[in-house]
C-alpha cells in the first residue's frame, strides 16, 4: 500500500490495470503526468492475467501471436517506465468530486487525490471465488490464500493447491522447488490448463496430483495444521497435513460501486463522448468499460489502446490547459 500526502496530488489516477489501464499509464508518463494506477487484484493484466494467461492472442498489432501473459509482462514494463505509483490489491470504492478541481479516489485502503481520473475497469473488479467450508474465515490470510504474494512465504511448507486451471497448475510448478510438499486437488480429471503444463505437472515427482477430490474442512490451532479432502465419487475422506492452502478456483467480476458514482451508464458501461469524457468533468473512461457515443462498442484490446491514448491526451489538456493535445511522436523523444 502506498501512502499519499496532500502535496502528492496526482495528475491522473487510473482505475484498472488491465491492458487499457497499463497502456494509459505509459501514455500518461510520456505526457509527464504524475500517475497513480489502482487495481483490485495484486497482479496487473486484467482479463488477460485472470481469465486467459495461457491463450495466444493473434490480433495485437505487431505481434502475429503472443501469449496473454507475455503481453501483460511487456505492457507492465512499458506502463512502469515513468514510475507511476501502484496501488495494486486495492479496490476503488468511491469517487469524490472536490470543490478545487481535484477528485478523490477512495479505495479500501487509501484515499488518492488526483486532478483527473481515467476509469479502465473493464468488466469490473475481479475477486477470487472463495471456498465455502467451515473455519475458512479463521485461516484466510493466515493459512488459506487466493494469491501468491511472495514465493518465499511457502518455503518448506506443506502446501495444498485447490483448482484445475492455469493458475493452480502454474503455481504448483512454480512452487515445487520452494515448498516442502505440494498436493494438487481437482474436482474433475480434466485440467483447464495449457497441455504442456499439465504434462509437466504429472511428471513432477514433488507434486501429488489427486483428481475427483474436493476440500471438506480444515483444522488446526492458531496455525492451519490439516485438511480433510474427499473423493466426490465415493465420499471417501482423507486427512492430509498442510500449513497452507492456495485456492485457485476462478474469479468473478463485479462492476460494484462504479455504478453508484453518478456516471451516466448504458448496459453496464460508462457513456463517453469522442474524447472519452464522461458526464463528470475530469473523469474519463476507456476500454471495455466505456461506451462511446456515435461509435461502435468493440471490446478488444486494440480498441482500449486507442481509447487510452485519446483519454490521456485530453486529460493532459484538462489538467494543464496550456498543453498541446497532440503528444508528439514517442520516436522523437529520448529512450
Ligand atoms: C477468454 C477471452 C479471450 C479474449 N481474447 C481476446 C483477443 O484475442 N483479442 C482481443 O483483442 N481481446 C480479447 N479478449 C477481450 C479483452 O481481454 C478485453 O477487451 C480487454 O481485457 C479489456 O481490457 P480493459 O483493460 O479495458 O479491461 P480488463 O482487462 O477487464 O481490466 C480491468 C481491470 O480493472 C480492475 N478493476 C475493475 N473495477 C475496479 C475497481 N473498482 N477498483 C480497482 N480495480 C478495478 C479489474 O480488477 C481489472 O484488472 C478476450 C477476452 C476473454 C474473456
Amino acid at each position: 500500500m502506498a501512502q499519499q500526502t496532500v502535496e502528492d496530488t496526482f495528475d491522473i489516477c487510473i482505475i484498472g490495470a488491465g491492458p487499457t489501464g497499463l497502456f494509459a499509464s505509459y501514455y500518461a508518463g510520456f505526457r509527464e503526468m504524475k500517475t497513480a494506477i489502482v487495481d483490485a487484484i495484486p497482479e496487473p493484466g486484467g482479463q488477460l492475467a485472470v481469465l486467459y494467461p495461457e491463450k495466444f492472442i493473434f490480433d495485437v498489432p505487431g505481434y502475429p501471436q503472443i501469449l496473454a501473459r507475455d503481453l501483460v509482462k511487456s505492457l507492465f514494463e512499458q506502463a512502469t517506465k515513468y514510475k507511476p505509483v501502484l496501488y495494486l490489491g486495492e479496490r476503488a470504492t468511491e469517487l469524490k468530486i472536490n470543490g478545487d478541481r481535484t477528485i478523490s479516489v477512495v479505495t479500501d485502503k487509501d484515499r488518492i487525490m488526483a486532478r483527473s481520473v481515467l476509469i479502465t475497469a473493464g468488466v469490473g473488479s475481479f475477486s477470487p471465488n472463495r471456498l465455502n467450508i467451515e473455519n475458512q474465515e479463521k485461516y484466510e490470510g493466515k493459512g488459506i490464500f487466493y494469491f501468491v504474494g511472495s514465493k518465499e512465504f511457502f518455503r518448506n511448507k506443506d502446501l495444498l493447491i485447490v483448482g484445475g486451471g492455469d493458475s493452480a497448475i502454474d503455481w504448483a510448478l512454480n512452487l515445487k522447488s520452494v515448498a516442502k510438499s505440494i498436493t494438487v486437488i481437482h474436482r474433475r480429471d480434466q485440467f483447464r490448463a495449457h497441455e504442456q503444463s499439465v504434462k509437466e505437472l504429472y511428471s513432477s515427482p514433488e507434486i501429488s496430483v489427486k483428481t475427483f477430490m474436493e476440500l471438506k474442512s480444515v483444522s488446526g490451532d492458531e496455525n492451519l495444521k490439516s485438511a480433510v479432502i474427499f473423493d466426490n465419487r465415493t465420499n471417501a475422506e482423507e486427512t492430509i497435513s498442510v500449513n497452507c492452502i492456495l485456492v485457485n478456483i476462478g474469479f468473478k467480476a463485479n462492476l460494484g460501486p462504479i455504478a453508484t458514482w453518478g456516471l451516466e451508464m448504458e448496459n453496464r458501461a460508462i457513456k463517453v463522448n469522442g474524447q472519452m469524457e464522461t458526464n463528470i468533468p475530469g473523469v474519463f473512461a476507456a476500454g471495455d468499460i466505456a461506451s462511446p457515443e456515435n461509435s461502435v462498442k468493440l471490446n478488444l484490446i486494440v480498441t482500449g489502446f486507442a481509447q487510452a491514448a485519446i483519454a490521456i491526451n485530453v486529460a493532459k489538456r484538462y489538467t494543464d490547459p496550456k498543453a498541446q493535445l497532440f503528444p508528439g511522436h514517442s520516436s522523437e523523444g529520448s529512450s
